[in-house]
């Protein structure tokens, strides 16, 4: 268990961590040893990591050096083999990280695996994703989001952010060399208000933890300066941008930020963004029933994102104490999608995950248990 106060090594890249080494006197291929333990091998603690001295690593325990991996403090457990974590950090904050597998069993719909031991469970997968936060809190007020709610708290250090995917992995004993595993920073926060942070964790999860940045996306609520800098990124994830409404009335209404940067700016910015081949950026559209789900405001929809390569993520509103939407109708949705699939939109209707364990898309509030 770590306290406030310690250095903590995770978050660290390997220029760094050389540093570190030189400064203790230690030579420079030690910083390489730290940087494999802690992110290939996942070490939790300083004394697992066999290959330094152990002299040198009684000089880093007693310089209050550690490794800062977060605590798993609660894990809920939903029926389609979604895991809900919370996770607390060093100073007491906590947030949020969803495990979500799919595939040969591991998304059990019918609920059969429920009841199975961890390690059983943990085989029988596929492909996961893990949503990964990247602010404690939110400041950016989407009307329909429960994480909303909690107002920003503050933001996660890369370390907070990485380690949160280690803590997944390792609880789930995930060998990564025989799994496919997909990374989405769309847990709690807006990644783009924590820039720095956010693109220093995604280096470090690609080239410390050896995940693919082609299997990474991150979600904006519309940052559009932001979506320009990342388009720069020589190491990027793949971008989202949550849209939730085909015109600037409604969108204002639904989410504040459209105030700053409107649909020109955001589609602007869209349209702009260096796709790689094959690579299609994604618009996420909450359905909120009778709000912006009709199918005019599906045809609007086609219109504003016409020439953009890109597919459509509609996901039913969630619900949840607090936020005042409600779930279309199935009906609706097919309709919505159907419209959009006509005007040459590729439009997928996301299913919603760990509902029962308040783990789906804008419902991460630890307060609810
Ligand atoms: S949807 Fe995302 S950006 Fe909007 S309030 Fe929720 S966490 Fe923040």
């Amino acid at each position: 268990m770590k306290t406030a106060g310690q250095l903590e090594l995770l978050g660290l890249d390997l220029a760094e961590l050389t540093g570190l080494v030189e400064r203790a006197g230690e030579p420079a291929y030690r910083a390489r040893q730290l940087f494999d333990a802690l992110y290939r091998q996942r070490v939790a603690e300083l004394e697992e990591i066999l290959t330094l001295p152990a002299a040198f690593r009684g000089s880093l325990a007693q310089q209050s050096v550690s490794v800062g991996l977060p605590r798993i403090e609660k894990k809920f457990q939903s029926e389609d083999g979604t895991v809900r974590y919370l996770m607390g950090f060093a100073d007491g904050q906590s947030v949020e990280t969803v495990w979500m597998p799919e595939g040969d069993g591991g998304e059990a719909g019918d609920g059969s695996d429920a009841g199975a031991p961890e390690g059983a469970r943990a085989q029988a997968w596929e492909r996961a994703t893990i949503c990964v936060s990247s602010q404690a809190g939110c400041a950016v007020d989407c009307h329909f989001c429960l994480t909303a709610l909690l107002g920003l708290q503050r933001n996660l250090s890369a370390g907070e952010i990485v380690g949160q995917v280690l803590a997944v992995l390792s609880d789930q004993g995930v060998a990564l060399e025989r799994r496919r595993l997909n990374l989405v920073f769309m847990g709690m926060g807006e990644p783009f208000l924590n820039y720095e942070n956010f693109i220093k964790a995604v280096r470090l999860l690609v080239e410390g933890v050896g995940l693919a940045e082609s299997r990474m996306t991150v979600s904006t609520s519309g940052i559009a300066p932001r979506i320009e800098e990342l388009g720069r990124e020589a190491v990027r994830p793949k971008l989202a941008i949550s849209l939730n409404a085909p015109n600037d009335e409604l969108r204002a209404r639904l989410m504040p930020i459209n105030r700053k940067w409107d649909l020109e700016a955001l589609l602007s910015a869209a349209r702009a963004f260096p796709l790689r081949s094959r690579e299609r950026l994604t618009f996420e559209y909450v359905l909120l029933d009778g709000v912006n789900d009709s199918p005019d405001n599906a045809r609007q929809l086609a219109e504003l994102i016409r020439g953009v390569r890109a597919k459509v993520n509609l996901i039913a509103m969630n619900p949840g104490p607090g936020v005042d939407f409600g779930t279309p109708a199935d009906s609706r949705v097919s309709e919505f999608q159907r419209i959009l699939i006509e005007a040459g939109v590729p439009t997928f209707v996301r299913r919603p995950r760990g509902r029962d364990i308040f783990a789906a898309c804008g419902q991460l509030k630890h307060t609810v248990s």
